[in-house]
């Protein structure tokens, strides 16, 4: 993660460049970083989008994204779906699935990342218009396995497969 320390610029030991605590002061931990993504789901299809962009080009991925600064996964969420597909959501429209771990490759490095997953029931089959720097929005029946993005994608995916056959 560092090499150097960003206060001071003492040389990082690289064993432990994930967690120090620097002479100067400065300590840092590479926690996992929380991400907050919506599930829109209409009978038994669920909207995802094909990425357009690096890390995972081409691949399916959830709407959502990294949390910002103090920002609650719920808050965030809106923010990012209104962000990616022009559709405001309200809190009440959601419905909590869980958190996943993963892992997000990012210019040379691997973060660790906690992924919070909420559900959202569709009353329609919108398709948001997508754009090149988001990429394709689609619609996959929740029981096709796809070459996703990100593990906890499938994890959460095939949780909800789960839920509808209840
Ligand atoms: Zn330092």
């Amino acid at each position: 993660m560092y090499k150097f320390c960003p206060k001071c610029g003492i040389e990082i030991n690289k064993a432990t460049n994930r967690s120090f605590v620097c002479k100067c002061g400065f300590s840092f931990y590479a926690n996992p970083k929380p991400t907050s993504s919506f599930i829109p789901i209409y009978k038994n299809e669920i909207l995802l989008y094909e990425r357009a962009f690096e890390p995972s080009i081409g691949k399916l991925d959830l709407i959502g994204g990294f949390l910002e600064y103090r920002e609650d996964p719920i808050i965030g969420g809106i923010r990012e779906f209104n962000e990616e597909t022009g559709i405001k959501l309200k809190a009440k429209d959601l419905e909590f699935l869980g958190i996943f771990m993963g892992k997000y490759p990012f210019k040379r490095e691997v973060y660790s990342t906690l992924n919070i997953i909420y559900t959202v029931n569709f009353k329609a089959k919108i398709i948001p218009k997508g754009s090149d720097e988001i990429g394709k929005f689609l619609w996959i029946p929740v029981n096709k396995t796809e070459d996703f993005a990100f593990a906890p994608i499938k994890e959460a995916i095939s949780m909800i497969n789960k839920k509808l056959k209840l």
